[in-house]
């Protein structure tokens, strides 16, 4: 008799943990993704900041399951799901619409960037969501730096060192604290022409605080921290409008060469793939095991997955992913072995936590709310828990201690230096060789 098999797609927090539940199951397991790695999503602003290289926050999916002889990995891009025939569609480098059938299915497929109907905000203000990106934003970050010191029009320098971040949740805030250590210890003494102290950092967001999924007296912890840290931030309006040269906010133009966007998220197709009844935000509705209405076959996982628990919708966390992808592999695990059923899903919350710049983080769990270096070691522990192997978290430790003592990065190369295309004007003097505008 052919072998039960399970068919997961996505091996971020949710797909890898339903991934690790059946590894000793009498199934074969397929797990496909595509890209080649497991993202640890919650450091990527320290890859755009060049705290951390990429490899440190990222792991090959193959090393990661390389024990796990029921499980085989496929780097392919799913383009859609036959509920009826019971098969999954992949495009891969030299195919498409590759079938792959299914007893079992788990989707665990995320979100994407959402510009909230804006699309057009996307080619002048990346965001943060994949290793790619991360790099994307490192290299327009760095290389702002790097026009400064080359331009001779002292006018110029205050558009290239502003840079915004829109979106004051966790992202942004992360990130603006970030880049104003940057600015104001590691690259401080390293430019002749330019003073990288003056870059003008701004928080941008249409709601009345930041972190507003933190309790108040959180938020006005963070927002007083990335004050003392010189970011602006501006709360209560949205953006209007962002193009090649910055942003429009309350009828205000700011000019900036470098705007990220850290705001919204749309869930992964997989609704569609599904033909499901999705939530407003187009997360598949599941059952509280998880699995899709009318299809005790099909589980949809993380955060492209809708369930409310105490008359509200779970949050988009790394935890709710692991837990939920724990729990259907589990439970395909038990249904293969003829056990009994699992109690229906139940998120055990573990509380959230921000960090805001070096040494400073906020943390609320249960009753307890936490701010400050006590909070900050304990997010620092909590990361280096759930990186996915322990060579990464060897690595990454010792980034930490040696970015702590000493303020260098791990990485601040730019990589697409020659691939750039962008518009280039004529040069109006020669480069001086005094110092310029410090
Ligand atoms: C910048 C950032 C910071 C964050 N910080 C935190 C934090 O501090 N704490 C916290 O709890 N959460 C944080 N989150 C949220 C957390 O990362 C997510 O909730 C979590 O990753 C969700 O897990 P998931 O398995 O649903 O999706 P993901 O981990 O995003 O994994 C989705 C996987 O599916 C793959 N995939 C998608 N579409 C396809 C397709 N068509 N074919 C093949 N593969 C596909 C992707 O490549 C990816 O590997 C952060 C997220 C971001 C972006």
């Amino acid at each position: 008799m052919a072998q039960t098999r399970v068919v997961i797609v996505g091996s971020g927090f949710g797909g890898l943990a339903a991934a690790k539940a059946l590894r000793n199951a009498a199934a074969s397991v397929v797990l496909i993704d595509r890209t080649n790695h497991h993202l640890f999503e919650p450091l990527l602003y320290q890859v755009a900041t060049s705290v951390l290289a990429p490899g440190q926050i990222a792991s090959p999916i193959r090393g990661i399951l390389r024990r796990q002889k029921n499980t085989t990995v496929i780097l392919g891009e799913v383009t859609g799901v036959d509920k009826e025939k019971k098969c999954v569609f992949f495009d891969d480098a030299d195919r498409k619409n590759v079938p792959i059938p299914y007893d079992y299915l788990v989707l665990a497929t995320g979100v994407t960037q959402s510009y909230f109907g804006h699309n057009e905000f996307a080619q002048y203000a990346p965001g943060l969501k994949t290793l790619v990106d991360a790099v994307a934003v490192r290299n327009k970050v760095l290389q702002a730096f790097e026009q400064a010191e080359a331009e001779e029009d002292p006018s110029r320098h205050r558009d290239l060192l502003t840079f915004i971040l829109v979106g004051a949740g966790p992202t942004g805030v992360e990130m603006a604290a970030a880049l104003a250590v940057l600015v104001r210890s590691t690259l401080k003494s390293e430019f002749r022409r330019i003073d990288p102290t003056t870059a003008r950092i701004l928080l941008v967001d249409m709601a009345p605080r930041v972190l507003p999924t933190f309790s108040e007296d959180l938020s006005t912890a963070a927002k007083e921290r990335l004050q003392k840290l010189g970011v602006e931030v501006r709360l209560g309006h949205s953006v209007d409008l962002i193009d090649a040269d910055g942003i429009n906010v309350a009828g205000e133009r700011i000019v900036s060469k470098t705007v990220i966007w850290t705001a919204g998220v749309a869930p992964s197709p997989a609704g569609k793939w599904l033909n499901a009844d999705t939530d407003r935000a187009g997360r598949v509705r599941v059952q509280p095991d998880v699995s899709v209405p009318g299809h005790p076959e099909i589980f949809v996982v993380g955060d492209t997955a809708s369930l409310d628990e105490n008359g509200k919708p779970l949050p988009g966390v790394a935890q709710v992913a692991i837990q939920q992808g724990r729990y259907a592999g589990k439970l395909i695990h038990k249904r293969l072995a003829g056990g009994p059923t699992p109690k229906p899903f139940k998120y055990f919350d573990k509380g959230s936590m921000a960090v805001v710049g070096k040494g400073f983080a906020v943390l609320q769990t249960g009753k307890i709310h936490l701010s400050g270096f006590v909070a900050w070691l304990a997010w620092a522990a909590v990361h280096l828990e759930f990186l996915a192997t322990s060579s990464l978290r060897v690595a990454v430790f010792v980034q930490w201690v040696w970015t702590y003592i000493t303020g260098q990065r791990g990485s601040r190369l730019i990589l697409n230096l020659h691939g750039s295309d962008k518009a280039t004007r004529p040069a109006e003097t020669p480069l001086g060789v005094a110092a310029a505008s410090k």
